[in-house]
């Protein structure tokens, strides 16, 4: 795919083999497609025109793009480059091959201490990269992770991510990751992520989101009064890295 990286070249739909779908999202379909000439194998993430006008989701894919594209690191998903046509906008991703880490947490319940430390350790590399760039993702959860062909975590979907300091005061992302700041809408900054990362790491060990409640509103008072429970399986150390990434 060194393609990707000369601007000068153009993707077209028939540059690739098209395969089985990989999943389905807000804005259209994901394949495993196949590169014809260096035959490397891709996710294709095909959505329709229409769609993201209606959603108004246009400036957001834009913005991903251009933010994605520029990140590299192994943790990150790659996306190689996007191309149109007249009615669809594909994106060319990196494949993952083990699918998403929100499945695999549902299978298993929850993570060992060990298993939880290294994904913990991956995010926490990958964050790392996106804030030294000032990119803040604002929407770190277990369906945004996707795993590739070792294992290895990849952070993806970077659809409400931002150049820091802009757009500081959206609220956006998921309710039981939001952070207390994004929900009382004052200023925020990169360390939205990193109380995401305490949310994360409690999700893992516990099996769910520390503040999830039936009634949104409860979760809204749970989370602005920083109101976790820690079930007993959850050690002292595990609970002070919890409790203090949030404070940092
Ligand atoms: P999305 O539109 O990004 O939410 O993707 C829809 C579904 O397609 C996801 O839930 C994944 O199961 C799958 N998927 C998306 N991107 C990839 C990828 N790069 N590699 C493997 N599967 C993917």
């Amino acid at each position: 795919m060194s393609k990707t990286t000369a601007p000068e070249m153009v993707w077209k739909l028939s540059d690739f083999e098209i395969g089985r779908a990989l999943g389905k999202g807000k804005f259209g379909n994901v394949y495993l497609a196949r590169e014809v000439k260096s035959k490397y194998v891709v996710a294709l993430k095909v959505m329709f025109k229409a769609d993201l006008t209606k959603h108004k989701a246009v400036h957001q894919l834009k913005r991903e793009i251009e933010i994605q594209s520029h990140l590299r690191h192994p943790n990150i998903l790659r996306l190689f480059g996007y191309f149109y046509d007249d009615n669809r906008v594909y994106l060319i991703l990196e494949y993952a091959k083990e699918g998403e880490l929100y499945d695999k947490l549902r299978k298993m319940h929850a993570f060992d201490n060990q298993t939880a430390a290294n994904y913990i350790y991956q995010i926490i590399d990958a964050l790392e990269c996106c804030h030294s760039r000032k990119v803040i993702h604002r929407d770190i959860k277990p369906e945004n992770i996707l795993i590739g062909a070792n294992g290895d975590l990849k952070i993806a979907d970077f659809g409400w991510c931002v150049h820091s300091p802009s757009s500081r005061e959206t609220v956006c992302g998921t309710l039981d990751y939001l952070a207390p700041e994004m929900i009382l809408r004052q200023p925020y900054n990169e360390k939205v992520d990193l109380w995401c990362l305490g949310v994360l790491t409690y999700e893992f060990l516990v099996g769910k989101p520390p503040f999830e409640h039936k009634d949104q509103l409860v979760t809204y008072k749970r989370i602005v009064n920083v109101d976790v429970q820690y079930p007993n399986e959850v050690n002292d150390l595990a609970r002070s890295f919890i409790n203090g990434v949030s404070l940092l």
